[in-house]
């Protein structure tokens, strides 16, 4: 298996037009691993995922995917990666079999192969049934899974998730967390960007924590737990990014109630 890292991220910085939102992140992430990445919102982690997609140029520092520098006209990388947005955006007049043949052959699926698998992955995820009814019919979950299929269609050896999650119900949540742990065994780099702290906890290798376009920690679960004294990532999390003020704002929210 390829051990070198996949993904390399050097001194990476990004800034909008006003505070850097991103402030030199540098990552080095070897196959097979499943990366969670979490942060507060605001904190970087889908200007991260935009900019190791290529979906944004105007940063500075350097990017290598399987060893190779990616520059602004670089493609063919892309090919090797399958990704979740965060809120897909999605073609809600197609159907779904119309979505998923759609970014398969802009992958260069070939047709059989992409009609077999999408076949077998609408099955696994309890869609065939909807398969060839329109987008716009479908419920938040239904449209996530169109979006986690279309990612994993090309068979990808990086697959970046960024809140995929979003609308499942538990049974699809707990499919979905096996499959992304086979596809690690399975050597696939997986590169999870989430606030369900639950989830990350359970299936990254790796955590790394990012606040404010930094990164706070990196380590295992288990690493990230002797670093701090809290218990469940969650606490971990308020306590690296010195957030204790829950209490406070619920009391004052329900004091107002009161009121
Ligand atoms: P996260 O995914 O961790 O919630 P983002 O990467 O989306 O964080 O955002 C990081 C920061 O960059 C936030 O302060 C956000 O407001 C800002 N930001 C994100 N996209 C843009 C944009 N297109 N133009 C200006 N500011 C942006």
């Amino acid at each position: 298996m390829y051990d070198e890292p996949v993904i390399k991220l050097h001194n990476i910085r990004m800034n909008y037009g006003g505070d850097d939102v991103l402030k030199g992140i540098d990552l080095e992430i070897k196959p097979g691993q499943i990366i969670g990445y979490i942060g507060p919102n605001g904190a970087g982690k889908t200007t991260t995922i935009k900019i190791l997609l290529g979906m944004i140029y105007n940063y500075e520092g350097e990017i290598e995917i399987f060893g190779e520098k990616i520059s602004r006209d670089e493609i063919d990388y892309k090919k090797k990666i399958g990704y979740v947005p965060e809120g897909g955006e999605i073609y809600e007049n197609l159907t779904g079999w119309e979505y998923i043949e759609f970014i398969g052959e802009i992958y260069e699926v070939p047709a059989a192969k992409l009609k077999l698998r999408s076949e077998i992955l609408a099955d696994c995820f309890g869609m065939t049934g909807a398969f060839n009814d329109r987008i716009s019919s479908y419920s938040k979950g239904m449209k996530q899974k169109i979006l986690i299929i279309s990612a994993l269609i090309n068979n990808p050896e990086i697959i970046v998730l960024d809140e995929p999650l979003n609308g499942l119900d538990a049974n699809s949540v707990m499919v979905f967390k096996e499959i992304l742990t086979k596809l690690a065994r399975e050597g696939k780099t997986i590169f999870y960007s989430s606030h369900l702290m639950d989830v990350v906890e359970k299936i990254s290798d790796r955590i790394i924590l990012i606040a404010n376009g930094e990164i706070l920690a990196d380590g295992t679960f288990a690493e990230l737990k002797m670093k701090s004294k809290e218990g469940t990532l969650e606490k971990i999390f308020n306590d690296l990014t010195g957030f204790h003020e829950q209490g406070k704002i619920a009391d004052r929210v329900i004091a107002a109630l009161r009121d």
